[in-house]
């Protein structure tokens, strides 16, 4: 089946309804676009294990802060169309600002306490509100019985894992692993942004996580030290700032006293314009 592009609400909830009554289940992949090898391993997740999949672009303002980059953020609507297609994508729903907010500025906002506040929300504290309120309308509009997102974005994954408990919707929540360059950096939409020199320095995050886990390996269990083993990787790299590095409880995002159990180890930095993040987990036994 070749892939539809559909840009309204309307007719994309009525191919959906149609095919929900033929008693097919939806896949669902949210995207901001710009799609690259991340994306489609989730599209190609969705493919295995559903009916239909549809995907979206939509390069959400609500989950921009105004000094953000929300009015330059890369688009390629042509290739991610083609890439679409060629991962199993039946259904791309690509529409406007205004198709998704008719009446302007939204006046509901669906928020994801605690979990959104700290690590990524510490920096960007309106961002996981914007997120969680447009994947929930998302959710509304295509009524998918799966739902994929890439560990990539950990927090990200958490929040709407969260929501999806908290407020009893339908769809399980999948969490897909991280696809790498070669050397080790995080694909990401935003990796674009990068001059050479910077692109050349940005696998350093990797690089300071995977420290982190072999400190772990190594019997740390001081969340501190380790840390601070991911910490001095980074600074030694001239271009890389760091925002934070963090040992957590995998589902809670909280730092123990101890790490024990399912850990996941957080790290951000700012490498040039792009703020890059990426994580690890590891299990610490009992
Ligand atoms: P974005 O277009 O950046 O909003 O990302 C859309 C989805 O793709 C999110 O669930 C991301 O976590 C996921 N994603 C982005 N980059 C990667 C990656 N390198 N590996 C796996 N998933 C990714």
């Amino acid at each position: 089946m070749a892939i539809d592009t559909l840009t309204t609400i309307q007719e994309t909830r009525a191919r959906l309804d149609e095919a929900r009554a033929a008693g097919k289940r939806i896949g669902f992949v949210p995207t901001m676009g710009f799609l690259h090898d991340g994306h489609a391993s989730l599209m190609r997740a969705a493919r295995e294990d559903n009916d239909i999949v549809m995907a979206s672009i939509f390069v959400n303002p609500l989950q921009f802060a105004a000094d953000e980059d929300l009015s330059d953020y890369p688009r390629d609507l042509e290739r991610d169309t083609e890439l679409a297609d060629t991962n199993g994508v039946d259904i791309l729903f690509v529409p406007t600002v205004d198709e998704m907010h008719p009446l302007g500025p939204v006046l509901t906002t669906v928020t994801v306490d605690e979990i959104s506040t700290r690590w990524e929300g510490a920096t960007r504290p309106t961002h996981f509100a914007g997120v969680a309120t447009v994947v929930s309308k998302l959710f509304n509009i295509c009524g998918p019985a799966r739902a994929y997102f890439g560990e990539k974005d950990y927090q990200q994954l958490a929040v709407i894992r969260r929501m999806v408990a908290d407020l009893s919707i339908p769809v399980d929540v999948v969490g897909c692993p991280i696809i790498r360059e070669d050397d080790g950096l995080a694909m990401s939409s935003r990796n674009t942004y990068l001059t050479p020199e910077q692109r050349e320095a940005a696998p350093v995050l990797r690089r300071a996580l995977d420290a982190g886990i072999a400190a772990i390996d190594h019997g740390a269990t001081d969340p501190v030290a380790v840390v601070k083993v991911m910490t001095s990787f980074i600074n030694e790299e001239p271009l890389a700032e760091l925002d934070y590095a963090a040992a957590v409880d995998a589902a809670t995002l909280e730092t123990p006293d101890v790490l024990l159990g399912e850990i996941r180890l957080l790290i951000a930095a700012q490498v040039g314009r792009p703020r890059l993040i990426d994580n690890a987990g590891a299990t610490m036994g009992l």
